[in-house]
């Protein structure tokens, strides 16, 4: 049996305090490893060694930490398949999924950042009688906190901008899904990665983590996760005045306008919907469909969605697999229950999906559900589920659509389908959200504003927002004869 070990000071060890969690494959309900429990004693190592490495990683030029993203870019290659096998066991999601977007993305991360670091100009505004120079610095050690959906994805998503502007780390993975940051850590240790530099701590919420939001030497927290975990990460670091990025939850809305290409919407509908089984903060959970279309619709976006090939993540056909636990399975299904306490029906799914592969016979598999006639103020379409649970609803015109995607207390991503561009555009202006896309989902540059709006974080990640994020400014104004 497998044991993660923290990651600290280029070393892999156990935590002091003994304690082990089990690590499942929600797949199969089989236990796959045990990942060390850590306490505040070990996120203190892992400062003080993160503390050690910072004069001589800060110090070094920028273009020689490009070259150390490139590095780890080019070793994560090497490693491709690996990653996705370790994620697709580690998360249950299907292999196909793992390969396309969690290992070829944590690669891209380190790629992206290398080059767009490199293009990077010193800021400078010029007076008559003077100049500022604009003189980024890193901030310091940061931490890093993630969550199990998309675990190196999301990780190296914060690594490599972290990296580039020459701060030091102590990431805590989420403890459900810690396989492929153990394996990142050992590809560094492969590499001879400076000691020090980044550092993993594995263990729970408010044992490992909270530690990393109240030590006064980590001056900034990037945190990906749900709405109520970002209250306590905002109520603990603020008062300690610490940079933070909050990438929180979402209850987005897919968007079916009267001339939308109707084949096209279902097929991006239901993609939105079920991708990862329903696990990623953007996904659409509420469809709102104009209602002089909306029977059409629903046929096409139910022959979608019993299309999807839900089986056994470890098949190269399978297009969804479990979600992450049973936990979080009976959570989803509670909300199913709820939906029908609040006068919904269920249009297709709603249960545990009986696969025929018996090494999946205790995996957490949810048929994909869209439950319909809820009201779109009711608690099943205000709350996030993150799972494959859809909502339908209809509206009588653009006014009523603007209102009701607007009605939730989140606002993180959304889509919106028509045929009419300009429609589509300002229609995606007068959403309360951080990104719309028109007649698209999931369509990422890795240059633009990523980040939500309302309960859904502060800040915003990616391409100059990241690099800004990760570095403090000093404004050098030197008067000129
Ligand atoms: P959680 O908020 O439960 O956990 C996120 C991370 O925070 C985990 O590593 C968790 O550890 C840790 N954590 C929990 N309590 C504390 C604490 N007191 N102090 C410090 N760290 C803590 O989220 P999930 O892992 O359940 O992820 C799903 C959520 O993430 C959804 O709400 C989803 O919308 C959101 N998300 C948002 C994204 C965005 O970009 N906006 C992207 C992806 C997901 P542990 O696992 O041990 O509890």
């Amino acid at each position: 049996m497998d044991k993660i070990e923290n990651f600290i000071d280029g070393e892999f060890l156990l935590s002091s305090s003994g304690q082990f969690i089990d690590n499942i494959n929600p797949a199969t309900g089989q236990l796959i490893g045990k990942i060390t429990n850590s306490n505040s004693q070990d996120i203190q190592n892992a400062v003080n060694a993160a503390n050690r490495a910072l004069k001589s990683w800060s110090s070094l030029k920028i273009v020689e930490r490009i070259a150390w993203l490139n590095k780890i870019a080019d070793a994560l290659e090497s490693k491709k398949e690996l990653i996705a096998q370790t994620e697709s066991m580690d998360t249950g999601k299907p292999i196909s999924l793992a390969r396309r977007v969690d290992a070829n993305r944590s690669i891209t991360n380190f790629r992206f950042f290398a080059e767009f670091a490199a293009k990077q100009n010193d800021m400078q505004f010029d007076m008559d009688d003077a100049i500022n120079y604009v003189h980024r610095k890193p901030i310091g050690v940061v931490g890093l906190i993630t969550p199990w959906n998309l675990p190196l994805y999301l990780l190296t998503w914060k690594i490599a901008p972290a990296l580039v502007m020459g701060n030091t780390i102590v990431a805590k993975p989420s403890e459900l899904t810690p396989l492929t940051a153990n394996l990142f850590a050992s590809i560094l240790q492969e590499i001879d990665f400076p000691k020090g530099v980044f550092n993993i701590v594995h263990g729970l919420g408010p044992s490992a983590g909270q530690p990393i939001l109240e030590h006064p030497e980590i001056k900034a927290i990037s945190f990906t996760g749900g709405t109520e975990t970002g209250r306590i990460v905002a109520k603990t670091a603020a008062p300690l005045f610490k940079k933070l990025s909050l990438e929180l939850g979402g209850k987005n809305a897919t968007i079916i306008l009267d001339d939308a290409d109707l084949p096209t919407a279902a097929k991006g509908a239901a993609k939105a919907g079920f991708t990862n089984s329903g696990q990623v903060c953007l996904c659409g959970s509420r469809i709102l469909v104009d209602q002089s279309i909306a029977a059409e619709f629903t046929d096409l976006l139910l022959k979608e969605v019993n299309s999807i090939k839900l089986g056994d993540p470890q098949n190269e056909e399978t297009e969804m697999g479990s979600v992450i636990s049973m936990q979080h399975l009976e959570k989803v299904e509670s909300y199913v229950e709820l939906a029908k306490q609040e006068g919904g029906s269920i249009l297709t799914g709603g249960k545990r999906a009986s696969l025929t592969s018996q090494q999946n016979a205790d995996g957490a598999f949810l048929e994909p559900t869209v439950i319909g006639g809820l009201d779109i103020n009711s608690r099943t379409a205000t709350e996030e589920i993150f799972g494959p649970v859809i909502t339908l609803h209809t509206f009588e015109n653009q006014e009523q659509a603007i209102e009701m995607t607007n009605s939730t207390e989140y606002g993180l991503a959304g889509s919106v389908w028509t045929t009419d561009l300009e429609r589509g555009r300002n229609f995606a202006e007068k959403i309360e959200t951080g990104i719309m896309w028109v007649n698209t989902w999931l369509h990422r540059d890795l240059r633009t504003p990523f980040g939500g709006v309302k309960n859904s974080g502060v800040g915003r990640e990616g391409g100059q927002w990241s690099l800004s994020f990760f570095s403090e400014m000093t404004n050098i104004c030197v008067k000129q004869d």
